[in-house]
């Protein structure tokens, strides 16, 4: 059996700000049911603790070279059997919130030592420094927050095999170089092979240069990151290891996003039973203050509102789009020009673009149910979920061809079309005129029933299980401990 330490900052129901949260949460349990034994690692937040319910004190351990003891409690990961170690230190960990982001909205100031009081944490544990009598074979880091896990195994002289995703790029870690040598790293890691980047200390760093294995979420994405465009300078490192490195698609998870059973629609369907999702259309209109229109085609957008997702392009096109036959509901929250804008388009055209700033998981459910279509315009994309969910939701998706996107959305081109392929609308320039000329085929594929049930029929008999994904992991951690056990593997 496989023992894996799966480290992470953030596992949903505990703690969510994006993809992360959505894999730490799907992935353990789907390794678990495969047969692992698994554990996820991650600091007790207040706000996960308040969600955690029943925690068991595990055990304190005196954190090497930090100077101070934490406690691990455990408890399991809920709704599954896979069990979770919270580490409990309050003057790191128990603030309310965004657990990266102060009230203000800016990074807390002490994030690179929280973030390296978790590492070594994670370290102590995978190298059986604590009481506890359980060493795991492989250790699973997870975007910056968990990259000096790596570095500091690799100076170990029998570690664990570790593992280092990439859940977004973008995201690095870097601190001046006074946090590293407060942080009392050592110093053989300050290179440029190492840890430094251009004078500062990269935390992301420290799982790109020695994991031993790279994964990121998407196949296309893996190739991307290796390109002066998607590499944010780590593009020369990633080449490097290109041999190292492996493209997984997340999966979703399917009983949260389920249109046969989500208890946040009006009316259930399914691909045999279309005709029901009318009604979760008439309800979002009503929800959203839009007139009734069978007919209109109504294009969903859900989003963190930041340059990553596109929004730009949304706000540029936005004039011409709401002069075609349309309706938008949009959900999204951060820049807030992003949000002034959309705000101000919403209250000059009501009864065309519906607006709501916020995080509403109840309302994303109504509009992936209700939308025909759903615009994600991403300029770079690692995986993506919300065009998962709008392909099990029989929402079509229209998309920049990029990343996690390109790999999950088929173009409803002629060919895929007489095929039976097509998913969806996708588009490859950057520009608001891409994105005006996609939705255009969208909307004039929507007035040819029979070839719109079809794409959505497709979308929605797509399979992106956890389970699928959780199999390329496990023989990804057999490749990596040669005497492990991979039956389940793919
Ligand atoms: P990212 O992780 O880059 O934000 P993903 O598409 O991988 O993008 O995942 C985003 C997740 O967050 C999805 O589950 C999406 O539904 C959810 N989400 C994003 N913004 C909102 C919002 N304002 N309200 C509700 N859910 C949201």
């Amino acid at each position: 059996m496989n023992s894996i330490l799966f480290a992470t900052s953030e596992a949903y129901p505990l703690m969510k700000t994006g993809g992360l949260g959505d894999v730490a949460g799907s992935l353990p349990p789907a390794l678990k049911a495969l047969g692992c034994d698994v554990r996820v690692i991650m600091p007790a937040y207040r706000d996960a603790v308040a969600r955690a319910g029943r925690l068991k004190r595990l055990l304190d351990l005196r954190v090497p070279t930090m100077d101070v003891t934490v406690s691990l409690l455990e408890t399991t990961l809920p709704g599954t059997r896979a069990k979770i170690w919270l580490v409990d230190y309050p003057p790191a960990y128990d603030r309310p919130g965004n657990p990266y982001l102060g009230p203000d909205g800016h990074p807390w100031p002490d994030n690179g030592p929280r973030f390296a009081l978790l590492a070594r944490v994670v370290a102590a544990m995978a190298l059986e420094q604590s009481r506890l009598a359980w060493r795991p074979q492989i250790v699973h880091c997870n975007d910056w927050q968990t990259g000096l896990v790596p570095a500091l195994l690799a100076l170990e002289p029998r570690p664990p095999a570790t593992i280092f995703t990439v859940h977004n790029l973008a995201y690095q870690g870097m601190f001046p170089y006074e946090t590293f040598l407060a942080l009392r790293l050592p110093h053989s890691l300050w290179s440029s092979d190492g840890l430094e980047f251009h004078g500062h200390v990269s935390f992301i760093k420290g799982g790109l240069a020695y994991a031993d294995h790279l994964t990121t979420v998407s196949p296309t994405y893996a190739n991307e990151i290796q390109t002066p465009a998607f590499g944010y300078g780590l593009d020369g490192l990633l080449r490097h290891r290109a041999g190292d490195l492996t493209g997984i698609l997340n999966g979703i998870n399917d009983r949260v996003w389920n249109p046969g059973a989500d208890p946040h629609l009006t009316s259930h369907y399914s691909w045999r039973r279309l005709e029901a999702k009318a009604e979760n259309k008439r309800a979002l209109q009503r929800e959203c203050g839009l007139p009734h229109s069978a007919d209109t085609p109504l294009i969903g957008l859900i989003s963190r509102l930041v340059d990553q997702k596109g929004i730009d392009l949304v706000l540029a096109a936005m004039p011409r789009l709401l002069k075609m036959p349309l309706q938008f509901a949009v959900l999204g929250n951060g820049n807030r020009d992003y949000e002034r804008a959309l705000t101000r388009f919403a209250a000059r055209h009501p009864d065309r673009l519906a607006v709501r700033i916020g995080y509403d998981e109840t309302l994303a459910h109504r509009i992936e149910g209700g939308a025909d279509m759903f615009l994600m315009p991403s300029r770079f994309e690692p995986c993506g979920l919300n065009q998962l969910y709008s392909l099990r939701y029989g929402t079509v998706p229209i998309v920049h061809r990029v990343g996690g996107l390109a790999d999950t959305v088929i173009d409803a081109d002629v060919a895929q079309l007489a095929a039976g392929k097509a998913t969806g609308i996708t588009f490859d320039d950057e520009t608001p005129k891409a994105l005006l000329s996609a939705v255009g085929r969208a909307v004039a594929l929507f007035q040819e029933p029979a070839a719109w049930k079809r794409i959505v029929v497709t979308g929605m008999r797509q399979s992106f299980s956890w389970r699928t994904s959780a199999k390329h992991y496990l023989h990804l951690y057999g490749s990596l401990v040669p005497d492990a056990d991979t039956t389940e593997a793919v």
